[in-house]
């Protein structure tokens, strides 16, 4: 059987323990000769190597491991190439969400005025990574794309790249389908669900199981408990802290002001943002968390390995892992499998323009996703997600034109601002915060 050579770039994640051990649960399906680990960071990677290496060694002692800062050398005759970038870490998070919040706007990673900010830290340290792989790497690789703002990247790929082979992929529908599943006690796999939408930005239409449509029972049970099954363990542990069970609860508000369809989580941010403001710690937000949590720990899981030869967390990531090893497998071995990914629109949903970097059911093959015909959405949606795509767009043109004017109409667009006043406030507090990172802005 063929054997593969996979890289990932943004290895010294705090995920990458976790994807590893869902790459190694797929080996049979997957064989790997090597994986490497890239990082611009290279001592923040040296230490997650430690541990994804030990992760590695439970199941093989022949696959080769290598840990680089050296493009050339990451990238070289790799199949595959998984890219979790987080441009600016997370000391550039907590200011994306806390420079917002303190204009009492919505401090976000990926949606409002933070998710603009990290978008346009991302799109040109995606550029130079599809430029190293087209350059290094064997000419049908692709690289799986997690890093975030997804929607934007890919709109940003789309337009300076368009003929890369990068598949954005994002975790937040798959882990919307295990709570769903959980709920209604089947398997997550024995769920079909329809979908439409842009990244962080769907709804769910549909949710079959054996051919009937189980959304009128979803509905019922989100009317009392929210997104959540009454017991919280079922659900896997990163999406099982404080601020996660907040999310899947305000699925309630959502659905009962719009029954119709089952909501992206993150649509919390754009239609009950008061209420999200309301109840945010500015001080003390969810990059705080993060840092204070599973980037210590796994820092700590770390030193103590190498202390004392014991692996203390078991690195299993529930579905982000077994979601990116799904969609490669499927590339890999051209299975066709059904899944939720992003897109280039061209008429699958007709009343959106052809160039909408959409989120849709596709069947994956080894030449690429391939959507299903979605057909129009309904008036309200549309000029939801119209806004929002207009909001992306700008951004992009802003970024490649250098544009400060382009970048203002973005953040106003954005519907979890009020003004265009308040536009400019953030906005120019941001530029200022990203100096180090963003083009300048005329
Ligand atoms: P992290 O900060 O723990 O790790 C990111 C790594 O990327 C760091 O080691 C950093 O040095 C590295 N990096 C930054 N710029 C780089 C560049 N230009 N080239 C190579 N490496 C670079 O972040 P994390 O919390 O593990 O998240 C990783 C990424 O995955 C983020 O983009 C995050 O938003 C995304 N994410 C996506 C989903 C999804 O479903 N789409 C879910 C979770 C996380």
């Amino acid at each position: 059987m063929k054997t593969y050579k996979l890289a990932i770039a943004g290895g010294g994640s705090t995920y990458t323990p976790g994807i590893v051990r869902s790459l190694m649960d797929r080996l049979e399906d997957l064989p790997l000769e090597e994986i490497r680990f890239y990082d611009i960071d290279g001592e923040r990677q040296s230490k997650v190597v430690v541990a994804a290496t030990a992760v590695i060694r439970e199941y093989s002692d022949s696959i080769k491991v290598l840990d680089t800062t050296d493009p050339e050398t990451a990238f070289t005759d790799v199949d595959f190439v998984f890219a979790q970038m987080r441009v600016g870490k997370y000391a550039m998070r907590e200011l994306d969400e806390k420079i917002p919040l303190s204009h009492d706007v919505v401090g976000q990673e990926t949606c409002g005025p933070g998710g603009l900010a990290y978008g346009l830290r991302t799109i040109f340290p995606m550029v130079e990574l599809i430029d190293f792989v087209e350059q290094y790497a064997k000419k049908d690789c692709w690289i799986v794309n997690y890093s975030n703002p997804a929607s934007i990247v890919a709109e940003g790929v789309r337009k300076l790249r368009p003929d890369a082979r990068v598949l954005n992929i994002c975790d937040m529908p798959v882990a919307t389908m295990r709570n769903m599943s959980a709920i209604l006690g089947v398997e997550r796999d024995e769920l079909k669900v329809d979908y439409f939408g842009l990244n962080h930005f769907g709804w769910f239409t549909r949710v079959e199981v054996d051919g009937v449509d189980r959304l009128p029972e979803l509905r019922k049970h989100v009317s009392e408990h929210g997104l959540l099954t009454e017991d919280v363990s079922k659900i896997d542990y990163r999406h099982a802290d404080a601020s996660w069970i907040k999310t899947f609860k305000n699925i309630k508000p959502i659905m009962d002001f719009f029954p119709d369809y089952l909501p992206n989580p993150y649509l919390q941010y754009y239609l009950l943002p008061e209420y999200i403001v309301e109840n945010s710690n500015k001080e003390y937000t969810r990059a705080n968390e993060v840092m204070d949590g599973r980037e210590k720990s796994l820092f700590e899981t770390v030193r103590k390995y190498e202390e004392t030869g014991v692996l203390e967390d078991a690195f299993h990531v529930g579905v982000h892992g077994i979601f990116i090893v799904d969609v490669t497998v499927s590339l890999a071995q051209n299975l066709g499998e059904r899944h939720l990914v992003m897109v280039e629109n061209n008429g699958t949903i007709p009343n959106l323009p052809a160039d909408a970097m959409i989120e849709v059911p596709a069947s994956i093959t080894s030449d690429g996703p391939v959507p299903e015909y979605v057909g129009e959405i309904p008036y309200f949606h549309k000029a939801m997600i119209d806004q929002q795509l207009a909001s992306e767009k700008l951004l992009v043109e802003a970024i490649t034109e250098g544009s400060y004017e382009k970048a203002l109409q973005a953040f106003t667009l954005n519907k979890t601002i009020p003004s265009a006043i308040v536009a400019k406030k953030i906005l120019d507090d941001l530029i200022e915060a990203n100096q180090a990172y963003w083009p300048t802005l005329n």
